[in-house]
């Protein structure tokens, strides 16, 4: 079987030893003879497996016991709506870093549910760069702080914290999950969908610090109420299955391959690899965005015209390269390089944009 480059921003490329392992195990779950995904999720193989994968997802992130993880549905959407249902309390206001496409809709419904202060616009920039982490400083009757730490459309990307003392940080990391090491402990939660990093669609990770349930809003109904979900250990009602598994089976290989220490060097590699293509090529390929932020897992770039992105993305195409096509939104190109993306076909990439201004440039 020959298997295309695959740079899609979401969902995205898994390790071909997973993929594997699904299949393998698809049909009879280690000697069960049942499924994984038609076993019960009160039931003995499921809880097992579970446990497993949250154990592993501690030990890999490094989240201290005062954490409940659980994995809910409705995508990093559906946190954009939770977040402010739960935390943005009347008579506070909730401090939002607007960076791009991701954190814009979070923005948005947000204001729909309270008071919010953009602490940062980036439409100015258009979306290019972030605010220095330094310089943030939260509204004195902060509910919590909001930023997305990876724009995975506008391919920027936080490389270091803002301090906010007391007020919950609350960060999307849905495009960069385990891509290098995070202090868990100087954020109140961490979410994001695991169809980027960490597993196929269907499972949305949430890492919420157990103190904030004391700080929730009242009368929410079930499904958005954090303190169930953490209360049931994720199990309140039938959480993803299939995704959890694959997820399960990404961290068994991101532990194998060196753990979030391991992912971060990949991604180092991997970027640098692209980004210096684009920075030796005189100007051939730009980079849109502040050479500060650059995303290591969504490497925004252009070229001189549409004609040229067009004839470039159907080389691409004819080299079993997939989704270097930049979101609608933007235009231009991006490649997604996500955890298991092999480093082979970011070298590939490399040097047909080093052939493509060859022939073209
Ligand atoms: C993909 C993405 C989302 C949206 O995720 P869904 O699971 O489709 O709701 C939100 N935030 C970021 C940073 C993303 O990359």
């Amino acid at each position: 079987m020959s298997r295309k480059k695959n740079f899609f921003a979401g969902p995205s490329v898994l390790p071909m030893e997973v993929l594997q392992q699904l299949h393998e195990d698809l049909l009879d779950y280690k000697g069960s003879g049942l499924s994984m995904v038609e076993a019960s999720h009160r039931g003995q193989p499921f809880e097992d497996m579970y446990h497993e994968c949250l154990n592993l997802l501690r030990e890999l992130m490094g989240i201290p016991e005062n954490y409940d993880i659980f994995f809910l549905g409705g995508g990093a959407t559906l946190q954009f709506s939770m977040i402010p249902m739960n935390f943005l309390r009347p008579g506070t206001v909730a401090d939002y870093i607007k960076s791009g496409t991701w954190a814009n809709k979070a923005t948005s419904d947000a204001k729909k549910l309270g008071d919010v202060h953009l602490y940062y616009d980036g439409t100015e920039n258009n979306f290019t760069s972030l605010p220095d982490p330094k310089s943030v400083k939260p509204s004195p009757n902060s509910s919590y702080l909001y930023l997305c730490s990876n724009e995975t459309i506008g391919g920027i990307e936080w490389q270091d914290w803002p301090d906010v003392g007391d007020v919950p940080l609350i960060a999307d990391m849905s495009s960069d999950l385990l891509s290098r090491a995070v202090p868990v402990e100087k954020f109140a939660m961490i979410y994001g969908g695991v169809q980027k990093n960490l597993g196929p669609a269907g499972a949305t990770l949430v890492i919420l610090r157990k103190d904030m349930l004391e700080r929730q809003n009242k009368n929410l109904t079930a499904y958005l109420d954090y303190r169930l979900h953490a209360e049931g250990e994720g199990l309140y009602n039938t959480p993803p299955v299939f995704s959890i598994w694959a997820v399960k089976l990404v961290l068994e290989w991101i532990k194998k391959n060196g753990g979030a220490e391991g992912m971060a060097k990949r991604a180092q590699l991997k970027s640098s690899i692209i980004y210096d293509a684009i920075d030796s090529s005189d100007g051939y390929y730009r980079s849109p965005v502040d050479a500060a932020y650059r995303s290591k897992m969504n490497i925004v770039f252009r070229l001189g015209s549409d004609e040229l992105e067009k004839k470039f993305l159907a080389e691409t195409k004819a080299a079993g390269m997939l989704g270097l096509k930049g979101h609608r939104s933007v235009g231009g190109l991006r490649a997604s390089i996500y955890n298991s993306l092999p480093v082979e076909d970011v070298q590939a990439l490399a040097d047909l944009m080093k052939e493509f201004q060859r022939v073209n440039g």
